[in-house]
């Protein structure tokens, strides 16, 4: 599991989130949405341990990470700017992070056939990035994150800088993916159809405060407030 227990940050006297409490249980979908600037990146960022939480306790599994550093927190983040080591090659990039801890070569080898036939880029492993498409470097940089089999799962719009057909397939494989292994996600967009047809459950956000939590279902038919009814597009 990921558990926030009144989490805030303040960055001088803002506040970028305030009181945000939510357990998502172990093997679950979950999906933060939210307008611009509510909170979203930094709720991620904290339980990465990229920003420190300045109240309340973040946990992992049984463990508070508080103060754990990011290295050390089992969980791999992918950003909407991916970045992918240019030098290397689509196989080289999956393996970086088994390489890492010493990973045996014929282990690195297996996982990354399985991850990279999950995803679509099983064809490319000997390719360097630049010779991929957009779409195809952000499979790789998903794969990449998942080779680790990392505990918890973090993606911040992985898919926003993708066209329309792209993001659809990448969606679709992304859930397809996490139906096959189970990771437990914490997934970030400010896009309402993508967190409706993802999440498990939905934790909508405004101004760095909860809003709602619920699946999308009774988020859409019902509701929390004016908010987050013109948010989901479903107005009264
Ligand atoms: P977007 O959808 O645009 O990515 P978001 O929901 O991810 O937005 P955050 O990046 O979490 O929003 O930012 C929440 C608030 O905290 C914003 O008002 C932002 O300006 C502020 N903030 C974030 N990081 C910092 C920082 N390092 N210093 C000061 N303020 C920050
Ligand atoms: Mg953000």
């Amino acid at each position: 599991k990921v558990a926030l227990e009144r989490v805030s940050r303040r960055f001088g006297a803002a506040v970028a989130i305030a009181d945000i409490t939510f357990e998502v249980p172990d093997g679950a979908f979950w999906v933060l949405v939210g307008p611009s600037g509510c909170g979203k990146s930094t709720i991620l960022r904290t339980i990465a341990g990229l920003e420190q939480a300045t109240e309340g306790a973040i946990y992992i599994g049984d463990r508070q990470v508080n103060g754990v550093p990011a290295r050390q927190r089992d969980v791999a983040m992918v950003f909407q700017n991916y970045a992918l080591y240019p030098h290397m090659t689509v196989a080289e990039n999956l393996a970086f992070g088994l390489k890492m801890r010493q990973a045996e070569p014929g282990m690195v080898r297996d996982r990354i056939e399985t991850v990279a036939q999950s995803l679509n880029i099983a064809h490319l492993l000997d390719r360097k990035p630049r010779q991929l498409s957009g779409g195809q470097q952000q499979r790789v940089a998903l794969g990449r994150a998942i080779a680790r089999e990392p505990q918890v799962f973090l993606l911040d719009e992985p898919l926003s800088n993708l066209d329309a057909q792209l993001r659809d397939d990448t969606r679709a494989e992304l859930k397809q993916l996490h139906q096959n292994v189970g990771i437990t996600t914490i997934y970030v967009t400010h896009d309402q159809v993508e967190a409706m047809t993802l999440a498990d459950k939905i934790v909508v956000l405004d101004r760095g405060s909860i809003q709602q939590i619920g699946d999308p279902q009774s988020i859409y038919a019902n509701p929390a407030n004016q908010m987050v009814a013109s948010f989901m597009g479903n107005p009264p």
